[in-house]
């Protein structure tokens, strides 16, 4: 990058929270995405709050720098990777808390990560129920810009629902407050629907297309201390579907759900089960791992009571083996995490959400894409909404195969047309859904409208926003 820009920007932030040195590009060069090639940016700059984030900006649209904000960089589809001999603001810095107790929320600044976050609230018995697998290190802000979820969303839904408000740096530098904050005299967040449209959502899966949240507000809840922990056994994914609308009808607190094949619970388990302590288990064709939490115990034992008969009701019998459950919740998936990096394999991963009376129809079209392209991958994923199931299948390669490389990338786009023929949809903008959303054309036309007047010099992470060709 231009050194006369580099000056401007450090003459901001200061000489040492600007960096051009090779080896420190090279570490933004990636993510924790596998499959992705590294990118080299132009320099990265740290800024120390908002004012210097608004400032930054406006030097990268005077000189038409495109920008890649990143927080914690633990995205897996390449979402924070740079644009080469661009600027990456890295918002670590950033990293306020405050607490309104009586609001029942909380405002962070982008630095912020989940861990950080729940062990601050811990102290004063409160969370945030929503707690990706990669909490230690994923940022609030960028997750809401993934409109990710996590570990307390079968309950609580994506963290968009728990959003209160965001502070917002626009591509030209200014800086916008939506929810309730918007009012200057607001005593904190604790409305997001204020003052018409919603402007939060905006922002909310964005990848950081419509500018850098600097602050996210949250809802907070009590902390729950009572849980249950057990697995249920099904001979037909319909069998599981039906009991977990009937568990969420009967408003059984499930804060984790997930279902798993036999096969691959076998496939998990083989790698991590002794090391977690799950037993030997001749596991059903489906295993649905469930935690039911509660704030108060005598709600448990009566959600423990409906789930055991709506399981018996269904076909379905309680296979009792806590562990799996116990470790996922405890452990924050850490172990299928691990999984997936042990054996040194790259992969491509496919997130979406399908509505939990299809979750059969996912299944279905990745074990024939997998089955048709002769490749290894495996289903993942847990309840995240009212009635959607977060599906993460991941399609493994060896990196060094190029022609089993090439395999599973047109798996995968084959895998995203055909999921969205099903009617499940992605959480986030999501390029790699391009070849599969031919018939929407009129909103993504809609969406690149608002990136123009909003960003008309595209300097906010461009390319995000699929570009649909008409010819299919
Ligand atoms: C081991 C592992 C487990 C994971 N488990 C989960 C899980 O359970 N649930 C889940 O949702 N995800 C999970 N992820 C994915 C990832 O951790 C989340 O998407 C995470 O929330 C991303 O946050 P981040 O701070 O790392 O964002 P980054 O990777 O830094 O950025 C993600 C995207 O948001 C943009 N962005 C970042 N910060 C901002 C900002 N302040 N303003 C505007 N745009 C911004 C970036 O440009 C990029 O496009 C996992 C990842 C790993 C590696």
């Amino acid at each position: 990058m231009d050194r006369h820009i580099v000056e401007k920007i450090a003459a901001i932030v200061g000489d040492e929270f600007v960096s051009t040195r090779e080896d420190i590009l090279l570490t933004y060069s990636v993510s924790a995405s596998t499959s992705y090639e590294p990118v080299m940016p132009g320099a990265i700059v740290r800024p120390a709050d908002t004012q210097q984030v608004s400032q930054v900006i406006k030097i990268a649209n005077e000189y038409k720098i495109p920008v890649t904000p990143r927080s914690g960089g633990s995205s897996l589809q390449g979402e924070v990777i740079p644009i080469e001999g661009g600027l990456v603001i890295d918002l670590l810095r950033l990293d306020t808390i405050e607490l309104y107790q009586d609001l029942r929320s909380v405002s962070v600044g982008a630095g912020i990560n989940f861990g950080a976050l729940d062990k601050y609230l811990n102290k004063h018995d409160l969370w945030v129920p929503v707690y990706p697998g990669s909490s230690l290190t994923a940022s609030i802000a960028g997750n809401v810009a993934v409109n990710g979820s996590g570990f307390g969303s079968s309950r609580f839904g994506c963290i968009a629902e728990l959003v209160l408000g965001l502070e917002v740096v626009l591509p030209n530098g200014e800086v916008i407050q939506t929810g309730s904050e918007a009012n200057p005299n607001a005593p904190g967040p604790f409305l997001r629907y204020a003052f018409g449209p919603d402007l939060t959502g905006l922002f909310i899966g964005s990848l950081g297309e419509f500018g850098i949240i600097t602050k996210v507000s949250l809802k907070i809840f009590k902390r729950m201390h009572y849980f249950d922990f057990n697995t249920y056994g099904f001979q037909t994914p319909q069998d599981a579907e039906k009991y977990i609308l009937e568990a969420k009808e009967n408003d059984v607190s499930m804060v984790w759900i997930a279902i798993y094949e036999g096969r691959i619970l076998d496939f998990f388990l083989d790698m991590v089960g002794e090391e977690y302590g799950v037993p030997k288990h001749d596991w059903p064709p489906i295993t649905v791992s469930v935690v039911i939490g509660r704030v108060r115990e005598e709600q448990l034992e009566s959600d423990i009571l409906v789930a055991k008969q709506i399981c018996e009701q269904v076909g379905g019998h309680v296979i009792g083996v806590r562990e799996l459950p116990q470790n996922e919740w405890n452990d924050r998936m850490r172990e299928f995490v691990r999984s997936s990096y042990v054996h040194g394999w790259h992969w491509r991963i496919l997130y979406h959400h399908q509505t939990i009376s299809q979750w059969h129809r996912t299944l279905e079209e990745l074990w024939s894409v997998f089955d048709k392209f002769g490749i290894l991958g495996h289903t993942a994923g847990f309840q995240s909404d009212h009635a959607s199931y977060n599906y993460y299948p991941q399609l493994y390669y060896d990196p060094q195969d190029e022609e089993e490389e090439n395999r599973v990338r047109a798996a995968h786009k084959e895998l995203s047309t055909r999921i969205f023929k099903t009617g499940a949809v992605p959480f986030k903008l999501a390029p790699y859904w391009v070849d599969g959303i031919s018939e929407m054309e009129p909103y993504f036309d809609f969406l690149r409208d608002l990136k123009q007047a909003i960003d008309p010099g595209n300097i906010m992470n461009p390319g995000k926003i699929p570009l649909i060709d008409p010819e299919g």
